[in-house]
């Protein structure tokens, strides 16, 4: 039950007789077949927010043209769905830049603990506005990571406003960062950053599949909430640019622990 091999065969004339060459192109059609996937995925994303905007503009002409309130609604409809577009466009460019530059190594050195905060900091509106509770306890003295810190910055705060909206509501987030220490999966002293939280856990089936393009959990929520489907793809690329490991870990029922391990700079 293997995976079918595609052969490319080369016919050559030569001084009378024909030669045949084989050639192994399973490796070949399984990158072709992954980016007719990905642009089928991205069309159909960017499809489902313009269908509705045409419905919506068409609404608004006709049968709700003299009802205010049903307007309002519409237009905020509207501009939720733009706002969607707007971020899976950002979400894509993302992507494409950190696979351009996967194989660079980031030459920076930064102190991991402020970079945290600092992204804490930014999302503080969004926490606020959830209601989620978020600690940080920081014991990684001053270790510093060699990074892109926009990148990096990226990382943690996908990772946070993933708890935050699918794992917390109402509830506590613990951000920690744990003291260098050796880490066996990076044959080396790292720092590793846990954000866990309490909510109701995804089974593991879906585990290994997260990091994929466009794989949700449940995609009426994620789009409920907003979200591309991108972001925990975009956090593998970044930390595999970084030499870093990203582990999942959860119980259904009790909660999720994303971490990243980065090897100190
Ligand atoms: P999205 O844009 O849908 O949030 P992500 O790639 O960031 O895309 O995440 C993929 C899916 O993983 C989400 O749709 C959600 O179902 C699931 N997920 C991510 N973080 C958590 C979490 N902390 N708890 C439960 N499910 C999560």
């Amino acid at each position: 039950g293997g995976r079918d091999t595609t052969w490319l065969v080369h016919v050559t004339p030569d001084a009378g007789r024909i030669v045949l060459t084989f050639e192994d192109r399973t490796a070949a059609e399984a990158v072709g077949q992954f980016r007719r996937d990905f642009v089928a995925n991205v069309s159909h994303e960017l499809r489902t927010p313009l269908t509705a905007l045409q419905g919506f503009i068409e609404t608004l002409r006709g049968a709700a043209r003299n009802d205010a309130p049903a307007r309002e609604r519409f237009l905020g409809i509207m501009e939720r769905e733009t706002a969607r577009m707007t971020h899976l466009v950002d979400d894509l460019l993302s992507l494409s830049r950190v696979e351009e530059n996967e194989r660079m190594r980031p030459a920076t050195a930064v102190e991991f603990g402020p970079l945290v905060a600092a992204t804490l900091a930014d999302l503080e509106p969004v926490i606020a506005a959830s209601g989620v509770t978020v600690t940080l306890t920081d014991d990684s003295g001053r270790a510093e990571v060699r990074a892109d810190a926009n990148q990096m910055r990226q990382v943690v705060g996908n990772l946070i406003e993933n708890a935050v909206k699918y794992g917390a509501s109402g509830g506590v987030l613990n951000v920690t960062l744990d003291a260098p220490a050796p880490h066996r999966v990076l044959r080396g002293e790292g720092v590793a950053l846990h954000v866990q939280d309490r909510g109701p856990g995804i089974a593991a089936h879906h585990i290994p599949r997260l990091t994929e393009r466009f794989y949700r959990v449940d995609t009426h929520r994620s789009r409920a909430l907003g979200g591309t489907g991108l972001g925990l793809a975009i956090v593998k690329h970044i930390v595999n640019r970084h030499r870093g490991r990203l582990v999942i870990d959860s119980t259904l029922g009790q909660g999720t622990t994303f971490t990243v391990i980065l090897p100190l700079a």
